[in-house]
């Protein structure tokens, strides 16, 4: 059904609406088609996300799924380097740019793969956090001039591999968390024989802002301050490794929204190195660690969810930063390492959710259940709805709710029946719905009327978990960007928040992006009755590792996608992997599929013995339960998905 707004509205007016622009970094657009497309190397060759999602769907691979444009992932290990590159081209700096990608932020086989083989040319290394990290680390880094470096607390066996990679000519260098790991890595240089390359990392007063911000200061976890520094100094130069601080670090939190932040503690840093340099250590590297940002909201702001400056800034100002402080106090420049996770990673894969149902407070009713007998409550209100114009909005809005909670009351005295108690419900959103369009219009929202447009949103459930697929949402607050994938050439008119599937009130995405602060709710378009996907996009950092098993739904189905100009829709899919079973998530909570199997066989025998199933009826349910072992653990939503519906019977 097409509204009489469809033809004022556009694809360029939702371009607007959503943002595109804003937050997508050259990578997303709409076509003329109202379809939402990427550009994995920004250079015009588009994908269109609903042609990757059909063609997962038709081999067997519904949402949620995730989406990878590994030349994306390239484009940006490509892009930070050469921003580093331009830096030091730019700045006269005499040192060289040595990043190093922090694995935790995704440990993803092909993600890795994709990043090393990208970064070769750069001698772009690895970060690792932790012994399983360094395992991955040691074995997937290509090179003899990239970097490893070691974070994280460490006990003898990390140290241990650290020194097996240092044995077969790796540059790994272990970065000391705590004054004990001195001691640590000594022992183990002496048990080993081999020569470890050491870094400090500084626990820095500058601290950062935002949702990360309490990784420096005081009463940070991690680093060393200024008195355990000068222990440390004072234990490698008795072990007589004085030769082997090469080092320092710091990391003052992920996404730092203001690029004076990073100012500030680059220069910290940097004081720490000259002093160390002058104390004869031979150094060589100065380590920034994290934090450069992306513009989740597109607004360029120093706001949590976005970043006051831009990749070529944040390069150019560590790179001249380091090299004024040096200058000053006569200190060779070092080499620049770099430790970006989030900024590398997070454009290059996103969720595809379907919304399968729409909670509706507002329509429907009034019209099925119209009371035999209308009491006066609802009464009173029919007539408010008609009055409109006769008071302002705050004060229609004060005596319908003073009539909604006399109409709860009558119902809770057994006043009231169940069609009047809808009909007074109903009449209520209503006028809430009226007062709330005048203000819509008229511009001017009087204070207590803020929340309404909130309160008037309905509720798209999607087909996924707040808590697998988007944990930081949960968890932080922090903000994705969501638009629908297509339609976009139709006015969206329905405001929505967005629940998942989950039994959880907090599985939900009730706040969202906007050019100031954040939004309560998103404009979408309505549902048809045929599918209707959304896009939630910059995902590719941390999500893909944190997410958790919150009522036993797990990993989503996943497509990696390459570029492919000879292909009739310019891309192919490289990789398609199936989401979780159900077996495999009862599994991880110490469950045998098998068991559980012969447990319910054992109870469908008991229940054919009783006569409670027929024979032929207990092996069809036994045989039932078996399959969805195999099933995925999100729903099967059958929404015609492009083929025709078989004529649904009627129940
Ligand atoms: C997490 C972490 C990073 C990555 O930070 P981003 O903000 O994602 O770039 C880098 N270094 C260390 C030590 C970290 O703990």
């Amino acid at each position: 059904m097409k509204s009489k707004s469809a033809s004022t509205w556009s694809a360029a007016k939702s371009e607007e609406l959503y943002g595109f622009k804003r937050w997508g970094a050259g990578h997303i657009g709409v076509d003329d088609g109202g379809f939402v497309n990427v550009q994995p190397l920004a250079d015009g060759r588009c994908i269109r996300i609903m042609d990757v999602a059909s063609e997962a769907i038709a081999m067997g691979l519904k949402a949620p799924m995730v989406i990878r444009f590994q030349d994306l992932l390239r484009h940006r290990v490509t892009q930070i380097n050469e921003a580093f590159r331009k830096a030091i081209k730019e700045e006269k700096y005499a040192g060289d740019y040595r990043g190093v990608f922090p694995i935790k932020v995704n440990q993803l086989r092909e993600v890795v793969d994709e990043i090393v083989a990208a970064g070769k040319q750069f001698n772009y290394g690895i970060e690792a956090g932790s012994k399983p990290e360094l395992m991955l680390a040691l074995a997937m880094h290509e090179g003899a001039n990239a970097l490893i470096i070691c974070n994280g607390y460490k006990d003898l066996d990390y140290i241990r591999l650290a020194m097996l990679g240092r044995k077969i000519g790796k540059k790994i260098i272990i970065v000391v968390e705590q004054l004990a790991e001195v001691d640590d890595i000594i022992t183990i240089a002496e048990e080993t024989g081999v020569k470890p390359l050491i870094g400090f990392r500084a626990k820095l007063q500058t601290r950062g802002e935002g949702k990360w911000s309490s990784s420096t200061g005081d009463n940070a976890k991690f680093g060393l301050n200024t008195a355990e520094i000068l222990f440390a100094c004072e234990k490698l130069k008795a072990a007589k490794l004085t030769q082997a601080l090469k080092l320092v670090h710091f990391h003052i939190g992920s996404q730092v929204p203001n690029i004076l932040t990073i100012k500030n503690a680059v220069v910290e840093a940097a004081r720490f190195y000259c002093q160390l340099d002058k104390m004869g250590f031979p150094m060589g590297y100065l380590d920034v660690g994290g934090g450069l940002g992306i513009d989740y909201d597109g607004s360029r702001t120093n706001f949590e969810s976005s970043m006051n400056y831009s990749m070529e800034e944040y390069a150019r100002d560590v790179v001249a930063n380091i090299r004024d402080i040096c200058v000053e106090s006569g200190v060779k420049v070092p080499d620049i390492v770099s430790e970006s996770g989030r900024a590398v990673v997070a454009p290059h894969s996103m969720l595809v959710v379907e919304v399968f149902e729409r909670i509706n407070k507002k329509e429907t009713l009034g019209h099925q259940h119209q009371p035999k007998v209308k009491h006066k409550v609802v009464t009173d209100l029919e007539t408010m709805l008609k009055n409109k114009s006769k008071l302002g909005r705050l004060e229609r809005f004060h005596d319908a709710l003073q009539k909604k909670e006399e109409a709860f009351s009558l119902f809770n005295l057994g006043y009231l029946d169940l069609e009047n108690r809808a009909a007074a419900e109903s009449l209520y959103w209503q006028i809430c719905e009226q007062i709330a369009k005048e203000g819509r219009d008229s511009g001017y929202i009087p204070e207590e009327l803020h929340g309404l447009n909130k309160l008037l949103a309905d509720q798209y459930v999607c087909n996924f978990s707040v808590f697998q697929s988007l944990l930081d949402h949960w968890a932080l607050k922090q903000l994705f960007p969501v638009t629908p994938l297509h339609r976009l050439k139709e006015k969206p008119t329905v405001n929505a928040i967005l629940a998942d599937i989950t039994c959880d009130s907090d599985g939900k995405i009730s706040s969202f992006i906007d050019l100031e602060d954040t939004k309560d709710y998103l404009t979408l378009h309505e549902l048809n009755g045929k599918p209707y996907y959304l896009g939630v996009f910059l995902t590719g950092a941390y999500q893909d590792i944190m997410g958790d098993l919150h009522n036993l739904f797990g990993r989503v189905n996943e497509v990696h996608v390459f570029l492919e100009p000879d292909e009739p829709n310019g891309y192919y899919i490289e990789e398609a992997l199936s989401g979780s079973r159900i077996a495999d998530v009862i599994e991880g909570v110490q469950y045998q599929s098998e068991e559980l199997c012969r447990r319910i066989k054992t109870q469908i025998d008991a229940a054919t013995r009783k006569d409670i199933v027929k024979p032929r009826e207990g092996v069809r349910l036994l045989e039932f339960y078996e399959s969805q072992m195999l099933a995925k653990t999100y729903l099967n939503i059958d929404r015609g998905n492009g083929k025709k519906k078989k004529a649904a019977k009627k129940d």
